[in-house]
């Protein structure tokens, strides 16, 4: 396959995926190589827009739990994403990718406010848009952000890398005959409440029919290579086979 499968792809880059291996923070090697990765793409013609996490800096179900307002560790979390984005612009923009960060909190000196029709006007004049600030509302998380502006701006997929190499049926890293499930409907991934990506994210994506790629961040070149549609870890689509079929055949 010699050309790229997407026109336009939402990537939802974990807080997670801004750390080094001490696993906190923002590490600037790390932010390097994220920025070439999606110039790489994007200077394929493809439109990429970026929903960034928070969890590297500040976790709401941990840290909020110790003591600090639930809806007050929610805004906390939104705001540690601005920072993410604000790190990936500065590395974009190094890498001569032309970038716009749109937020969902109000905070018009370092961001825009989240309009969709100027996003997707940036996307078709080939600059890099930025989503931060989640949805902008307490008791999301920024998967749920990546459905939704996905399905907003007409993204074709919603392509997430993480720190599995693919989804399983149970933990692998505490079941150690967890079955890789390479393709998932809406439904079973719902019903296997599969953790990896959370299932209001999963429900959104269903509306728009919205397929789902999850993969693995250590896989070399992983981005391109989804966009070029090699079949790496797992997808979660309308076409994918019943998981009983999978299971039992
Ligand atoms: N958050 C929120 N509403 C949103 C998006 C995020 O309240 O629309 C908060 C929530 O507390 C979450 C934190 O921000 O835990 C960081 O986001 P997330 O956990 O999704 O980041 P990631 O795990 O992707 O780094």
């Amino acid at each position: 396959m010699d050309t790229p499968q997407y026109r336009r792809v939402l990537l939802k880059l974990s807080g997670e995926a801004f750390a080094g291996p001490q696993g906190s923070g923002i590490d600037p090697a790390v932010l390097g190589a994220l920025a070439n990765e999606i110039k790489t793409t994007r200077d394929l013609g493809v439109e990429i827009a970026v929903v960034v996490g928070g969890g590297n800096i500040f976790r709401a179900r941990t840290q909020g739990g110790g003591g600090i307002e639930r809806t007050t560790a929610d805004y906390m979390g939104m705001l540690a994403s601005v920072l993410n984005a604000l790190a990936l612009q500065d590395a974009l923009e190094k890498a001569e990718v032309p970038t716009r960060i749109q937020s969902a909190i109000e905070m018009k000196e370092v961001a825009e406010p989240y309009i969709r029709r100027r996003a997707i006007r940036h996307l078709e004049k080939g600059r890099v848009v930025v989503f931060a600030g989640g949805t902008g509302n307490p008791y999301f998380t920024t998967d749920t952000a990546a459905a939704l502006r996905a399905n907003e701006i007409g993204a074709e997929v919603l392509i997430k890398a993480t720190n599995v190499d693919a989804i399983y049926d149970q933990d692998p890293n505490r079941q150690p005959d967890a079955r890789k499930l390479p393709r998932l409907s809406y439904r079973d991934a719902i019903r296997l409440g599969v953790g990896i990506i959370d299932t209001a994210a999963i429900a959104l994506a269903e509306e728009k029919r919205l397929p789902i790629i999850v993969y693995g961040r250590a896989e070399r070149d992983g981005l391109r290579r989804v966009i070029f549609g090699e079949h790496l870890g797992s997808s979660i689509t309308a076409e994918a086979p019943a998981l009983t079929e999978v299971i039992h055949d």
